[in-house]
């Protein structure tokens, strides 16, 4: 049970989180990143990743995190095997103040959250025993492993619209399954669709159970009728949306159409002073470990260059940061870690 105090604080560890680290530690920030339970993010779910820059031959998702993460230790940020429970904006000029499971206290001038966000599932016999083989939900990522095959994408929306025309272009064939007899995507998404030689339509299905042992073999429907039949295909890619990790914030902070959370037009922050988002909690589109890396990396500026111009009252105020002169004085045209350096001197 500790006190600790902090200039960036990072909520989560996937490649958003680990990305913003390294930044924000390499500004001369004091840098904590609270990796959460399941540190490494939606990355070390996966097998082989072969769309990340740096890797000719791919590399695994955990080993890549695990890279992300030693990076971030070796430059000198301080990661806690630990998750937060509550993070309570103070009002404008002081701190946020994060409680975590632990029990430790982080007070903290700028967060950045990074919580990523969870593909739905849909809790069918052998779908999770079957992920790293055959199962997926993302097209993007693992289409590739599909060329020339058979898949069925399972769901009726501008999502499993996308997923669709994706591997149309991969597939020898795509099949949409959906449970109601009519698609939910809008009109001009369904006529790319419909457009694609090699996609089907099987509506009005429901998946009861994914085939296969050692992969996927088929997936076993419901039909109109109320007769079961198998479907034979070599994946299945289940795009029913996504479940963004907005626990922390929604008290206090818009949220999207899609549930993900809203930031200031142009920036990474949000209406919060000091809080920042970036990656898939904010993403709802592009969903890539490389563009939420990107993300962290864009939040850990902002971050920087806000903290170096911010208000925080006197009894916040860090001994190494600069008193109110001199915070006059420099603030507008230093960032921070100039700021701070230039005090030390
Ligand atoms: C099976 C699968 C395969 C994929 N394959 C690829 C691929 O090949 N290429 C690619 O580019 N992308 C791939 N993706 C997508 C990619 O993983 C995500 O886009 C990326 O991980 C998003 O990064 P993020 O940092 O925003 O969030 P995440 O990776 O989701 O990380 C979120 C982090 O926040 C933490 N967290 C949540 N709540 C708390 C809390 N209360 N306190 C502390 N920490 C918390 C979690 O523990 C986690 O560490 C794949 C996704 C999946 C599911």
């Amino acid at each position: 049970m500790a006190n600790i105090t902090t200039d960036i604080t990072v909520i989560g560890s996937g490649p958003a989180g680990l990305t913003a680290a390294v930044y924000a530690v390499r500004a001369g920030l004091n840098t904590h990143v609270i990796a959460g339970y399941a540190w490494g993010g939606e990355l070390m779910k996966t097998g082989r990743v072969d769309n990340f820059p740096g890797f000719p031959d791919g590399i695994q998702g955990p080993e890549l995190m695990q890279r992300m993460r030693d990076q971030v230790v070796n430059q000198g940020a301080v990661l806690h095997e630990d998750e937060v429970e509550t993070l309570t904006p103070q009002g404008e000029g002081k701190p946020l103040m994060i409680q975590t499971m632990n029990g430790d206290t982080i007070t903290a001038r700028a967060v950045i959250l990074t919580t990523g966000s969870e593909a739905k599932w849909l809790g069918i016999p052998n779908e999770e025993r079957l992920r790293v083989a055959g199962v997926s939900a993302c097209a993007t990522c693992d289409g590739m492993f599909f060329r020339g095959k058979d898949v069925i994408v399972v769901g009726g929306g501008d999502t499993a619209m996308e997923e669709t025309l994706h591997l149309a272009h991969l597939a020898k064939h795509v099949t949409v399954v959906h449970r109601r007899d009519a698609l939910r995507a809008t009109a001009a998404m369904i006529t790319r669709v419909q457009a694609e030689p090699n996609v089907s339509f099987a509506l009005g299905r429901t998946p009861v159970q994914v085939e296969g042992d050692a992969h996927v073999t088929g997936l076993t429907v419901t039909t109109p009728d109320g007769r079961t039949e198998t479907m034979p295909t070599d994946g299945v890619f289940v795009a029913i949306g996504h479940l963004p990790a907005v626990h922390l914030v929604r008290d206090f902070v818009p949220l999207s159409e899609y549930g993900t959370v809203e930031r200031l037009a142009g920036t990474t922050q949000t209406i919060i002073p000091g809080l920042f988002v970036a990656g898939d909690v904010w993403d709802h589109h592009y969903r890539q470990a490389i563009t939420a890396a990107g993300d962290g990396c864009r939040a850990a500026m902002d971050a920087e260059r806000w903290l170096g111009t911010a208000r925080f009252g006197e009894a916040e105020r860090y001994p190494d940061y600069p008193t109110d002169d001199e915070e006059d004085m420099t603030a507008s045209t230093m960032t921070n870690a100039a700021v701070v350096a230039a005090t030390r001197e």
